[in-house]
């Protein structure tokens, strides 16, 4: 009898887009040699070269992590549900606040649904006006999380960021309006806040979190509410959050998935214990390459913005130990247990990361200084759009593989471009001329860097990077077609 595996969003394109495959085996181990015996290119997301299982990907048979049953020689029979999880590019009495704040006539009127709630009442309202909350970023998570901790009467909120709000942020990011395009993030959201509650201190931090403030900083806050998109932040807020012993109201989402979950309070897992370290660069992408559906991060920066106050309240049954998994596309949500992991070089019982370290090298990432769109020429591996302009009206001719996903390929395209997503070239590459020079163009140059290598490594001579993609070629060639 097969077992169904189900599929997570980034992995995807590698299983004819199939969002649950049917396996064979009698152990998880067994049905994951099928699932990539038939698709072959999840080989290498799921398994190192060594054979081992990827430590950012997770198994799971039911609501168990199989790391805590018999990992992968776990068995399995009919009924089960084996689900690959893998990271994707976010207590009571916490307020000891000796003598709690009281509240004023207007606070009393303006929380009363609150004050008549046996779980808030007078005491969890001073609670709250105490309490200080740090939100880190103040984009698609921190909208909703930071509009509803100031409403709720949340005393302090902090925000850390250091973007400038940008038209194509508006879709999701509803702490912003159209009128503060432009403006920076911080002070479009501390005019919003103070708006909506002008009793709560909004405390802005306009820097980007880094290892050598963001202990300094967590330690003047009560909670911390990760809202970032990044690996490198990610990981910084979760050791962070562990050193200066403040819990980790945890969001991330992509596409239409979100997660979240409540790490590093007091004997509690953290953020390591379910992975211990970063996906490599270019395995998963990021939500401005991959896209996120507009609503979900309402939904998910609420679910955190809901576990602040119960951590700040003492109320309820926290996301402690759950991770909680939400599929917009179904409408359905998912929970799976989470343990501390003794293990863990952050919060087990031997932890070998004491101090913050860098947290760019920890996840791979390059420095941006060196970032091709940033110099005025090309290499000898890339081209701007201006030398490709030229050498198309001298009469050069060129395959241009435009590697971006059909809905992006529909707003905006170079003419002659032919369109192979960038998941798909591993086994599409045969379809382009090898007697041209290739040129591979995305939106910004990055995807199209990894498109290009990957031709180079099976045997195309002349293949050229765009520098800057599509959104150069607008500004350099074309003006007259839409930005995204
Ligand atoms: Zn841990």
């Amino acid at each position: 009898m097969p077992t169904t595996i189900l599929i997570p969003t980034p992995l995807r394109p590698f299983t004819d887009a199939l969002d649950a495959v049917e396996a064979n085996g009698q152990t998880v181990g067994q049905l994951l040699q099928d699932l990539i015996a038939r698709y072959g290119a999840l080989r290498n997301h799921l398994y190192s070269t060594d054979g081992k299982l990827r430590s950012f990907v997770n198994i799971y048979v039911n609501d168990e992590d199989i790391r805590y049953l018999q990992k992968e020689a776990t068995p399995v029979g009919a009924g089960d549900t084996v689900s690959i999880i893998p990271s994707v590019a976010g207590g009571s009495g916490l307020v000891a606040t000796p003598v709690l704040p009281e509240l004023s006539p207007e606070e009393v009127r303006r929380y009363s649904r609150h004050l008549i709630l046996p779980e808030v009442g007078m005491d969890g309202q001073r609670a709250l006006k105490a309490a200080k909350v740090l939100c880190i970023g103040a984009g698609g998570l921190g909208s909703p999380a930071a509009m509803y901790l100031a409403a709720a009467g949340v005393g302090t909120l902090g925000l850390v960021d250091f973007d400038v709000v940008d038209l194509s942020n508006l879709q999701r990011q509803i702490l912003h309006g159209t009128p503060d395009v432009g403006r920076t993030k911080l002070a479009s959201a501390k005019d919003r806040l103070h708006a909506l509650n002008p009793n709560v201190h909004v405390e802005t931090h306009e820097a980007a979190l880094s290892s050598a403030n963001a202990l300094e900083l967590f330690g003047r806050y009560d909670v911390i509410l990760d809202g970032t998109d990044n690996f490198p932040t990610r990981y910084l807020v979760n050791d962070a959050c562990v050193l200066a012993g403040r819990p980790n109201a945890y969001g991330s989402i992509f596409r239409f998935e979100g997660q979240a979950s409540v790490f590093a309070t007091r004997g509690g897992p953290c953020y390591r214990c379910l992975y211990p370290e970063p996906p490599p660069p270019g395995l998963v992408p990021s939500c401005a390459e991959a896209g996120v559906l507009g609503v979900l991060p309402g939904i998910i920066g609420t679910i955190q913005a809901t576990e602040t106050l119960k951590l700040i309240l003492g109320t309820g049954e926290s996301l402690v130990g759950r991770f909680l998994i939400y599929d917009a596309l179904r409408m359905r949500f998912r929970e799976l247990k989470l343990r501390r992991d003794a293990e863990c070089p952050v919060c087990g019982d031997h932890p070998t990361v004491r101090t913050l370290i860098d947290y760019d090298q920890f996840c791979g990432v390059q420095g941006s200084a060196t970032s091709p769109a940033d110099t005025g020429t090309s290499s000898g591996t890339e081209i701007t759009p201006l030398e490709l302009k030229l050498a198309l009206d001298r009469g050069d001719r060129f395959v241009i593989v435009d590697v971006r996903e059909l809905q992006e390929y529909q707003i905006n395209r170079i003419a002659s471009s032919v369109l192979i997503p960038l998941g798909e070239i591993p086994r599409r590459h045969a379809e382009i001329d090898r007697e041209l020079v290739v040129v591979c163009q995305c939106k910004s140059g990055v995807r199209s860097a990894k498109a290009a290598a990957i031709l180079r490594g099976v045997g195309f001579s002349r293949v050229l990077n765009l520098t800057g993609g599509i959104l150069r070629w607008i500004d350099d060639v074309d003006p007259s077609q839409p930005k995204y």
